[in-house]
């Protein structure tokens, strides 16, 4: 079968910064498209249709509700598993009460709690935070050297195109190790997450195959979502899995994602609309995310 095809293929070099687009239009037989572009004196490579996923949501990141109103201690969301997966099959979040850590990859969405014990979460459970696209990767970066996950972070920092958009980003990788944790449950009244997530359960994971999904959010969407990079981890058979505090590859390659929409849901009722939401306190934002305090 025959199929006429439009791609634009941009190839990628962090370390020259060089950039040159080619138009393509041709036939391929079976309906197959794969594409590797790869650079021998990089390690990047930039393939993607320009038509999208197929979904009609491509490259819109979605989150439900706000950073916010996350730090300030809004832990009961009304959005459920079942609407978030309606808008993408890959991303991050939390569950109700803070009852461990979302994890959605390829299309499932996993709860992680103590420990990182792994389970898939039910369609009716809900969420007060919530970060989803339809995955649909438009780079890749190829590590085949053994790093920590902050050197790892450079290079993809280096291979964007702009640090102003949000980005997507599947790292599929062999882990040495991996430092992470998932929120502890609470119970009302709510104190804000810089103190609840103190009760948070640590742990680190050796020798493990495993995938980070994660996010970059620029600087100025801070109130909104987490600024840099913003990770999960779970692990191939799905039984593990937490908010990533530290890591180091042995090799992995990097999937990246350039959004062009931001959408944003916003929770009803009377906490969300009475709640005293000035902004987030980088401090604080900083003791949730990267702290591996107990
Ligand atoms: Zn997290």
């Amino acid at each position: 079968m025959l199929s006429l095809f439009d791609v634009l293929i941009l190839k990628s070099c962090p370390a020259c910064r060089k950039r040159r687009a080619v138009r393509l239009r041709g036939a391929i037989l079976i309906g197959a498209l794969v594409m590797a572009v790869v650079s021998a004196a990089c390690t990047t490579s930039f393939t993607g249709s320009v038509n999208g996923n197929g979904h009609g949501h491509g490259h819109v990141l979605y989150q439900y509700s706000t950073l916010v109103a996350l730090m300030e201690g809004l832990y009961d969301g009304d959005a459920t598993v079942a609407s978030i997966r309606s808008h993408g099959d890959f991303g991050l979040g939390t569950f109700n009460g803070l009852d461990g850590e979302m994890v959605v990859v390829d299309g499932q969405v996993y709860q992680a709690g103590k420990d990182g014990a792994s389970k898939v979460a039910g369609y009716s459970t809900k969420t007060p935070f919530a970060v989803v696209v339809f995955f649909l990767p438009d780079s890749t970066i190829s590590i085949d050297t053994p790093m920590s996950c902050s050197v790892l972070e450079e290079i993809v920092t280096k291979s964007l195109p702009s640090s102003n958009i949000p980005y997507a980003i599947r790292v599929d990788g062999q882990f040495v190790s991996v430092t992470a944790r998932t929120a502890s449950p609470q119970s009302k009244p709510y104190r804000k997450l810089s103190v609840a997530i103190k009760e948070q359960s640590t742990f680190e994971i050796k020798d493990k195959t495993g995938t980070l999904i994660g996010f970059y959010i620029p600087e100025y969407m801070k109130d909104l979502n987490v600024k840099g990079y913003h990770f999960h981890f779970i692990s191939d058979d799905r039984a593990v899995g937490g908010h990533l505090l530290d890591c180091r590859v042995a090799k992995a390659t990097v999937y990246v994602e350039a959004m062009k929409t931001v959408s944003v849901d916003l929770p009803g009722g009377s906490d969300f609309y009475d709640a005293k939401m000035g902004g987030v306190v980088e401090n604080d934002v900083d003791k949730v995310e990267k702290d591996t305090h107990k």
